[in-house]
């Protein structure tokens, strides 16, 4: 009997106890807040997912070469005259791109957020912005493609310039026949001038002995 009540006693206790601390709780001041509907003010140096502005991008491969874990991937093709990178072939800043930027890929799972890639950009087009929730299910799904042409204008633009490549390069080949065959055309006219000089000195000399 004794072992009953000492029980019950144990129960009520424990539960005025838990129930006291539930109790406090309900004034102090909360420490946690309804995230993401609350959201808390990241730090003025926060980095995050990166972001490139095309527009600017000159495609000079800088953040590439400075991306420690080789996670920027960039692919160009140099612009053939007559055609222009973009709508209006600058920058904001009015820097001429002779480039068109067919890939621009920057693989985030692979990314420490070092920012590394952002200090030697000319055009200051790479930048951290204010994303950092971004998840996918499978790793390929981090990589974000910048370009802004498509696949098939990529090509395209591969294409016109490997054509004016090899314009250039039939060009080049002509001019050199063309100075070869001028220069050989010199070298033979030099030839046939010789033996006439030679003859003319020959008949000068014997006409000298005659008189
Ligand atoms: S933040 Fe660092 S790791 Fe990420 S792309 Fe830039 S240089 Fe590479
Ligand atoms: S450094 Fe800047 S301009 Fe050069 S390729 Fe990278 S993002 Fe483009």
């Amino acid at each position: 009997m004794k072992e009953y009540f000492k029980h019950i006693y144990q129960t009520v206790s424990t539960i005025s106890t838990g129930m006291n601390i539930t109790f406090k709780q309900m004034f102090r001041k909360s420490v946690t807040i309804q995230y993401p509907e609350q959201r808390l003010q990241l730090p003025e140096r926060e980095r995050n997912r990166l972001f490139v502005n095309m527009e600017d991008c000159i495609g000079c491969d800088q953040c590439a070469k400075a991306c420690p874990v080789s996670c920027i991937d960039i692919e160009t093709v140099k612009v053939v005259p007559g055609d222009v990178v973009g709508k209006t072939g600058v920058t904001s800043q009015g820097k001429k791109k002779a480039l068109h930027v067919t890939d621009f890929t920057i693989d985030f799972a692979k990314c420490c957020y070092c920012q590394l890639c952002v200090f030697p950009c000319p055009t200051e087009c790479i930048y951290m912005t204010d994303v950092f929730e971004f998840s996918a299910y499978e790793r390929n799904g981090l990589k974000y493609q910048f370009a802004d042409l498509t696949p098939e204008q990529g090509a395209e633009k591969k294409e016109m310039y490997a054509k004016y490549a090899l314009e250039q390069e039939e060009k080049k080949k002509q001019a050199a026949a063309e100075a070869a065959a001028k220069k050989a055309a010199e070298e033979k006219a030099k030839a046939e001038e010789k033996p006439a000089d030679d003859k003319k000195e020959t008949d000068s000399k014997t006409d000298n002995k005659e008189s």
